[in-house]
């Protein structure tokens, strides 16, 4: 059973369910908690992914322990009806780890896609930081994208069962950037921007330790950005979340080359880091993906669990201080070698290969 909540869950499992289906042995049940609605259903669309149980489990405002809670209840009683050999979650989400503990609790083994990522702080991310130290302790398979991740596991004693697969968001990815050459986007999505008379700065940041002032900063920072910069747009999908829509759109109102967008589906979100001069996210998986398809990435967070691309030169931490944000990014718009060398590093997340891994696994296991 693979267990769906949000966006990324859906990005990254969907290539692993599509192995699953063309197993001659294994049968993928698709179960969602819905923890993100709509981000998520245009998610499965484009991976022609047709759920099997949909818990439909977001609340408007509810709490990080109520949402915990309605996860563990309701997948308990899924499990108790359905009885799968394994259930599959990806990630570090609350649906994540109150999944997998539904499924320990009936002995049910669980496999955990993209494990082993740590930044070694309990609040940051939070919650997501003690909902994979949580996972890592409850799964049975553990499926490490990187040599990192698999020796963060070995600390805490975790050897069993880790496979080094690579990142399943690079097969995504590399499916969809082949499958988008024969689409034509819907530009007007984009708001004003023009990639082809514009550097853009595509921008995501959401990020609930980031609420707030970080928020807020982040957008004064883009604003002087684009102040600055006359040949510059700003491409901002923002999150559906009302927290960060208040922090930001003040800062954007009235000014000619910044835009505000809703959040975009996945194909056009694509297109636009492909076109885009240059990414700055608080995402997890875009620190991968804007790798993959060459565009340097400056993360606005304090900490990382993606350290390898920090450290082949394709992306920079630089933090949430508005100085730090516009003296990174000036220096991408004004140095071309400094750009070009962030450009020049392969990807260090994956081969696009980690779903056949990781199948070829679960049928190890399942015998
Ligand atoms: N994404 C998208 N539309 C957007 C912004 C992001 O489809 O407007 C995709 C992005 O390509 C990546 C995923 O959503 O695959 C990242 O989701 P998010 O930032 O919500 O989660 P995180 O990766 O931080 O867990």
């Amino acid at each position: 059973m693979c267990v769906f909540g949000t966006r990324p869950e859906a990005v990254k499992l969907a290539p692993v369910v599509q192995f699953l289906k063309s197993s001659s042995v294994l049968r993928p049940i698709i179960a969602l908690t819905a923890q993100h609605r709509e981000m998520l259903d245009q998610m499965l669309s484009w991976f022609s992914i047709k759920p099997d149980y949909d818990l439909n489990l977001m609340r408007p405002g509810q709490s990080l322990a109520q949402l915990t809670a309605s996860v563990l209840l309701e997948m308990d009683n899924l499990l108790a009806r359905t009885q799968p050999n394994m259930v599959l979650v990806q990630g570090d989400t609350a649906t994540v780890m109150a999944a997998s503990l539904a499924a320990f609790y009936q002995k049910i083994p669980v496999g955990h896609v993209e494990a082993g990522l740590r930044t070694h702080d309990r609040y940051n991310p939070f919650p997501e930081e003690m909902a994979r130290r949580q996972t890592g302790r409850l799964a049975t398979l553990h499926f490490a994208p990187t040599k990192r991740a698999v020796e963060n596991l070995q600390r805490e004693g975790i050897s069993e069962n880790v496979f080094m697969t690579g990142n399943t968001v690079i097969d995504a990815l590399l499916d969809t950037a082949e499958r988008i050459k024969g689409i034509s986007v819907d530009k007007k999505l984009f708001g004003g921007v023009n990639f082809e008379r514009h550097r853009v700065i595509l921008v995501t940041a959401h990020r609930r330790e980031n609420w707030g002032t970080g928020i807020s900063d982040i957008a004064q920072a883009l604003r002087r950005i684009a102040d600055e910069f006359t040949d510059v747009q700003i491409l901002y999908p923002i999150h559906r979340n009302p927290i960060v829509r208040e922090s930001v759109e003040p800062v954007f109102a009235g000014h000619e080359r910044m835009f505000l967008v809703e959040p975009l589906d996945y194909v056009p979100f694509v297109y636009a880091m492909q076109h885009s001069y240059l990414v700055l996210t608080d995402s997890g998986g875009v620190q991968e993906e804007a790798p993959t398809l060459k565009k340097p990435v400056l993360v606005m967070r304090t900490n990382t669990e993606r350290p390898e691309a920090l450290e082949s030169g394709a992306a920079r931490l630089v933090g949430i201080e508005q100085d730090n944000i516009v003296a990174a990014t000036k220096l991408l718009l004004t140095n071309s070698d400094e750009y070009k060398k962030m450009i020049s590093q392969d990807n260090p997340y994956g081969d696009g290969q980690a779903s056949r891994r990781i199948v070829q696994e679960i049928e190890k296991f399942l015998g």
